[in-house]
């Protein structure tokens, strides 16, 4: 199951940054052999992440910023050090991010030219293993030209793009977007509340942005072969389908709705933040929708994180998969104090 909804090249981003407190032990058995035994050679430099992968030749750790380093979070990938023009290491930019020794390790490693990089695998005692390139690819599984982001995955990709144009108004909505994804969501959300777009109209895109990012797992993780018709076509008949649902109950909710007795949430004592985690489980299509929100001891909003996933079995799946997905994002977010709040029971 871990591996089918988690890529293992996020898990091994995610374990090296925390200690041996990963909650997998299936996996925490495997990891330190795949970490110990292999690093990255760089190409591009696309798929690799600066503070969290094995690349520098002669050091078997990824590398920490300099201690004076300003803003070296912002910088994610290997490919940010690289002078894409003439192909050469961003020295100046490598001195300011690594301690003198990191640096001029990294300076004296040639790049290639047109090579991608690549997760190899030292020669162990044992012989050799082999990770299978699926797990390591990090490019848009439905054209495989793309490094694998939200707005190429659901907008710009040809695949995404044919989607759209089979769904009424479809072009439309691609014609409308820019920048990135949560602007996105913003203003179609602002578009229903100034009435310029009706509920249905959001719930369509919505469910076609949604469609095409199950189909991406489904198609990454299932081997499933990816297909714009279906995928539109079932988008479609779910947007209707939950249009018809969320009438009914509207008008169900709005009759039983009590007068008085609203519920507060509460923000928890400085210097707790919260994360409230929270599964929906459509028993009928067996899709599970989960949403985390993120807020600190003043009540203010922090983040959020949704995911959707095919195929679980009863609802109690669902739940673990929020409640796991909360501990998840607490240990990325590194906050020592960090309170989970389920309704669980
Ligand atoms: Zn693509």
């Amino acid at each position: 199951m871990q591996a089918k909804y988690f890529p293992l090249t996020t898990i091994l981003h995610a374990n090296y940054k925390t200690d041996c407190s990963w909650a997998w032990k299936g996996l925490q058995k495997k990891l330190p052999f795949i970490k110990a035994n292999s690093r990255w050679r760089v190409g591009s430099g696309t798929k690799i992440k600066i503070w969290l992968d094995v690349w520098i030749l002669g050091m078997t750790e990824p590398p920490t910023p300099r201690q004076d380093a300003v803003h070296s979070e912002n910088y994610i990938w290997v490919l940010e050090l690289i002078i894409q023009e003439d192909n050469q290491w961003n020295s100046i930019l490598v001195q300011q991010l690594f301690d003198p020794e990191t640096a001029s390790l990294i300076l004296q490693m040639r790049l290639p030219t047109t090579t991608e990089d690549k997760l190899i695998c030292n020669p162990t005692r044992n012989g050799i293993f082999s990770l299978k390139s699926r797990y390591i690819n990090s490019s848009c599984p439905f054209c495989n030209q793309h490094m694998e982001e939200t707005m190429h995955v659901l907008f710009t990709c040809p695949f995404s793009r044919a989607v759209w144009m089979i769904i009424p108004g479809g072009s439309g909505i691609l014609a409308g977007v820019h920048s990135n994804i949560a602007t996105v969501f913003e203003s179609w959300m602002n578009a229903v509340r100034q009435k310029s777009r009706s509920e249905s109209w959001l719930k369509l895109a919505m469910t076609v942005s949604w469609s095409i990012w199950n189909e991406k797992c489904e198609v990454q993780f299932q081997k499933k072969k990816a297909n714009p018709v279906e995928v539109a076509r079932k988008a479609m008949s779910f947007a209707s389908y939950l249009d018809g649902l969320y009438k009914k109950q509207r008008d169900r909710v709005v009759a039983r709705l009590p007068k008085t007795n609203t519920l507060h949430w509460k923000p928890h004592v400085s210097p707790f933040y919260v994360i409230n985690c929270d599964a929906s489980y459509d028993k009928n299509t067996k899709l599970t929708g989960i949403a985390l929100v993120l807020r600190d001891f003043a009540g203010n909003w922090w983040g959020c994180s949704i995911k959707c996933y095919a195929g679980v079995k009863v609802s109690e799946h669902a739940e673990c998969l929020a409640f796991s997905e909360a501990v998840k994002w607490s240990k990325a977010l590194q906050h020592t104090h960090v309170v989970l709040e389920t309704d669980l029971q």
